[in-house]
């Protein structure tokens, strides 16, 4: 076990090195740098997002402002870090002001995921939002028809589970959905086999959305339901 999870270390540091210059679409123009991914690089469970946004741009790590505070918080209600997972977005560069991605960059970019999700063999992909749902399960159905509803799908030549999520953005707008989150996160520990989530778990703090400095952060994608 100690080999594969040393080889798949490799894989992916290697894989990302490589990913470091892509020029694949045009947002490599604008990007402060890529946000390839983070966590374990055997894990049993791996997050899609959307896409990179400015704190991510700035650090290089995916879901490190207000959402992903959020995300970190959902991982702890039910016994999870994010040590525990692999996170990483559709695409990995910046859209300017935060803009959806287009398709032709979903298109060029979701090859990277795909090596991704081939390195990390993950068993439950947990796709936050509408565009990662939509790329990964083929299918045109949103976030709102189908989250919380595990699917199976086959992705880097393997069956893998794929659980739609809302994104955890949309909590810090919509503070109702907090609750959905937090029941389509319960049902997390059950589709990975494990020991269910307690019934009545601690409820997650709403994560405040800082005001705005300087320089200005973006709006988030609205793509979110
Ligand atoms: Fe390459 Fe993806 Fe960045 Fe486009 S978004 S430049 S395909 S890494």
């Amino acid at each position: 076990m100690a080999v594969v999870a040393a080889a798949a270390e490799l894989a992916l540091l290697a894989y990302g090195d490589q990913v470091a210059g892509c020029t694949r679409c045009a947002l490599a123009e604008a990007r402060t740098q890529v946000v390839f991914g983070a966590g374990s690089p055997t894990a049993e469970l791996m997050f899609v997002g959307e896409a990179p946004g400015f704190h991510e741009d700035k650090n290089g790590v995916p879901f490190v402002g207000a959402a992903g505070k959020l995300l970190s918080k959902l991982l702890d209600g039910i016994g999870l870090s994010r040590d525990d997972v692999y996170i990483c977005n559709t695409v990995k560069c910046r859209p300017p002001g935060n803009r959806n991605p287009l398709p032709e960059e979903l298109e060029a970019c979701e090859t990277h995921l795909f090596r991704q999700i081939e390195i990390i063999q993950p068993r439950l992909v947990a796709t936050l939002g509408n565009f990662a749902t939509k790329l990964l399960s083929g299918k045109p159905a949103g976030i709102t028809q189908v989250h919380g509803r595990e699917q199976q799908v086959v992705l880097g030549g393997r069956p893998v589970t794929l659980y739609p999520i809302f994104h955890p953005a949309a909590a810090l707008y919509t503070p109702r959905m907090l609750q959905v989150l937090e029941d389509d996160f319960r049902r997390i520990p059950e589709l990975l086999g494990l020991e269910p989530a307690p019934a009545a778990p601690e409820p997650v703090a709403p994560v405040a959305v800082p005001p705005p400095a300087a320089p200005v952060e973006q709006p988030l994608q609205l793509g979110l339901f």
